[in-house]
């Protein structure tokens, strides 16, 4: 294993020993199961006036899911909707394995770029964002 592997690594052993935003407080939900894995988990957002207020998380799986669903509350929280979308297509191409626009706005996600030689997980990081992904389409959709 080489540092910037081990470096990966730890981020995601951190987030997920150590979840940021974990528990619900009640606002628009979403919960995506992926059976592959066993992966459980639920996304909340609060949105304000176009802008992410809050985001928490709910549920069980694996690391790099559990890993993925906190560093998405932490890296989202405060972006308006159009820019935690933005972000989140950018995650959706980095763990692809493709050429990311603007990488240096994932921040920590994208230590998730190792994943895509391993297509079982790359559903595992994406379900929390895409859990995130469809509340934010919804809340687009209320306007
Ligand atoms: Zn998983």
């Amino acid at each position: 294993m080489n540092n910037l592997e081990n470096l990966y690594r730890q981020v995601i052993i951190e987030h997920y020993k150590y979840p940021r935003n974990k528990g619900l407080k009640g606002f628009s939900q979403k919960r995506l199961y992926n059976p592959s894995c066993g992966d459980d988990v639920t996304i909340e957002t609060k949105v304000e006036d176009g802008i992410v207020k809050e985001i928490n998380f709910e549920g069980n799986g694996c690391s790099i899911c559990c890993s993925a669903a906190s560093i998405a509350t932490e890296l989202l929280k405060g972006k308006t909707v159009r820019e935690a979308k933005s972000i989140i297509e950018k995650f959706y191409a980095l763990i692809k394995g493709e050429e990311v626009d603007g990488e240096d706005e994932l921040e920590e996600a994208a230590v998730y770029r190792g994943v895509s030689q391993f297509p079982a997980r790359v559903k595992c990081a994406a379900l929390p964002w895409k859990a995130l992904e469809q509340i934010l389409d919804g809340e687009e959709n209320e306007r």
